[in-house]
């Protein structure tokens, strides 16, 4: 059932089997897989997943590789609600934990907001990162072409930029150090734009010089192109550097400031998890982009199968086998 404002009431003493935080492609696919696996679920969604902005799904098995991450998600939520799975458009503010059961604080609404409280037996947390953009007076110059010829992902959209001059926009030396030189795997021709944020050391400058990757540290004012497609930057001293495609590399905003308070174990902010995504709390999972690995749609909707069947199992074994009561009564 979609919930909302009006209808909630319905839900607010139901203990769910599991409540999924986030309704990207990691929730998505493990609310499919809980539903099918006839336990309770509820997915709190606040809208707008990092797949959201992915305009082209170009890595995926089976789907056209202009499939829109707006395809996706949408493609997703119907096949969960058909389902018949809970769905809550809200943010999840907190999580606490009492006596083996976790209550889900939830804003729902932007105004006139109503806190509502959910409860579960277990949680799975799948509510992923967001990409730092270029800060710039006018970010739309930004919004028009991320997502199209200006990525940020280079497993994603390395092979999208195969021998074509890249614009590397940089949020620190180190991820000068960690991208660029596997960024020339796809293509050498680099210009790296600091946009004047952080200062780069003699060494990093050496070796750039070496590579030949030009390094820029005047700060942009904006991007140029049309219809999608970026096709340079100018710089705030009025110059212009023309870029076939770009890379964004300025990190991430983790969404788990609910999590504060369980202790979860971090590697940086990514969760720890073991093989099925199991946190350091026995029942708490964690999905997709949050959780340590590799950033990618395939991995969030397998992480979403691992992380149900095995919630699936440890349920199932604590209910123990149905029987068959009329044959048992027959057989006797
Ligand atoms: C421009 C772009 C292009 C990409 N291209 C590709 C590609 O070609 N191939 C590929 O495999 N991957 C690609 N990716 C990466 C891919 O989008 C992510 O790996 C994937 O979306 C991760 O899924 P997820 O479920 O972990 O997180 P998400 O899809 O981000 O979903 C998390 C959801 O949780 C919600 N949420 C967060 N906090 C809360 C809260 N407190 N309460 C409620 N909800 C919350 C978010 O709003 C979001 O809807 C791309 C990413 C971007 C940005």
């Amino acid at each position: 059932m979609k919930l909302n404002k009006t209808n909630l009431e319905q839900r607010l003493n139901h203990l769910y089997d599991v409540i999924v935080v986030g309704g990207g492609a990691g929730g998505l696919s493990a609310g499919i897989y809980l539903q099918r696996f006839r336990l309770s679920s509820l997915i709190i969604d606040k809208g707008k997943a990092r797949s959201f902005w992915m305009q082209a799904l170009h890595n995926y098995l089976g789907l056209p590789p202009d499939t829109s991450g707006r395809q996706l998600l949408q493609q997703g939520k119907q096949h969960y609600s058909a389902l018949a799975g809970d769905f809550l458009e809200g943010y999840v503010e907190a999580v606490t934990e009492e006596v083996n059961t976790f209550t889900v604080r939830v804003k729902v609404g932007r105004q006139n907001s109503r806190h509502v409280k959910f409860y579960s037996k277990y949680l799975i947390v799948a509510s992923g990162i967001i990409d730092h953009l270029v800060p710039l007076d006018d970010m739309q110059t930004v919004y028009d072409y991320a997502g199209y010829n200006l990525h940020v992902c280079m497993v994603c959209d390395g092979y999208e930029m195969i021998d074509q001059h890249c614009g590397f926009f940089a949020g620190s030396e180190t991820s000068i150090e960690e991208m660029v030189f596997n960024l020339s795997w796809f293509t050498p021709k680099i210009t790296i734009f600091t946009h004047g944020l952080f200062e780069v050391s003699d060494q990093m400058r050496g070796q750039l010089q070496e590579h030949g990757y030009r390094l820029v540290e005047t700060p942009i004012q904006k991007f140029l192109g049309e219809n999608h497609q970026m096709t340079g930057v100018e710089l705030v001293d009025g110059s212009v550097i023309a870029l076939e495609t770009g890379l964004i590399s300025m990190g991430s905003r983790y969404h788990n400031t609910y999590l504060q308070g369980l202790g979860l174990e971090m590697k940086g902010s990514n969760l720890v998890t073991d093989k099925l995504g199991r946190t350091s709390h026995p029942r708490i999972f964690a999905i997709g982009d949050l959780k340590v690995g590799l950033n990618q749609v395939v991995v969030a909707a397998g992480d979403g199968a691992l992380a149900a069947t095995q919630i699936w199992r440890e349920i199932r074994k604590d209910a123990g086998p149905r029987k068959w009561l009329e044959n048992v009564k027959v057989s006797a």
